[in-house]
């Protein structure tokens, strides 16, 4: 709206309005999903009050990949392949006291804990990423631990199948970005992950302006995703 009447004031060239019309690639559509589920990973922690147990990025990031192939199995190699390429294309080494591994290593887990959680569907996803020999016997060997672990935790948080779901709500800025992700096919997958936890209150997704990354903020129970993140996404894989 506010481009538009820019244009008609004769402010910007007309060209702008072409630039109004912005779609995502697939891979940015799949590597946001697994944002949103480690997102959701956060919120689940927190509203729920479950024990944190060691570096809460490791285990949002893990509670997103087995949360995606239980929720969207047909959907989950592209997932964690998409998003494993963008954490590489970040490539910011570990250091020695931040809170993320390094983003080489984050996409290592994500392909590992797929491949091990389903080793004969995902053998040319990790095959693809030079996961093979004794490195991807590790992961057949404890990604089943950390799936059932998973499991037997989110099960006790599932939506009853055929329930109504009131506690889930999107919020959309009125931007390019944030309405070619709400007239993309993300929205539906999105749903379905946040629709699956049966939150005891509303949770808010937002698509909005921003330079930072995602992030859940527990005041607000609003995870929030900003544009200039879904932009850098579409920069590193939309060609
Ligand atoms: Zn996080």
């Amino acid at each position: 709206m506010r481009i538009a009447a820019a244009v008609l004031a004769g402010i910007l060239p007309t060209v702008a309005l072409a630039q109004t019309e912005v779609s995502l690639s697939q891979a940015t559509q799949d590597a946001l999903l697994h944002v949103l589920a480690h997102e959701i990973g956060h919120a689940f922690l927190r509203e729920f009050d479950l024990p944190i147990l060691g570096p809460e990025e490791d285990i949002a990031d893990d509670f997103a990949t087995v949360y995606i192939h239980m929720m969207l199995p047909d959907r989950a190699g592209a997932i964690i392949e998409a998003r494993a390429r963008q954490n590489m294309a970040d490539g910011e080494p570990a250091e020695m006291f931040s809170e993320y591994r390094g983003d080489d290593q984050r996409a290592g887990r994500s392909v590992c804990l797929l491949y091990g959680l389903d080793p004969e569907r995902y053998e040319d996803l990790a095959r693809s990423f030079g996961l093979d020999g004794e490195t991807a016997e590790t992961c057949r060997d404890f990604a089943p631990e950390v799936g059932r672990s998973w499991r037997r935790v989110i099960e006790a948080y599932r939506m009853p199948a055929g329930a109504r779901v009131t506690e889930v709500d999107a919020n959309f800025a009125d931007t390019p970005i944030a309405r070619a992700v709400e007239n993309s096919g993300l929205m539906e997958p999105a749903y379905q992950l946040l629709a699956g936890i049966d939150w005891h209150s509303s949770i808010t997704v937002a698509v909005e302006p921003c330079d930072s990354g995602a992030g859940w903020s527990r005041n607000g129970r609003r995870i929030t995703i900003c544009e200039a993140y879904i932009q850098r996404f579409e920069d590193q894989l939309g060609g």
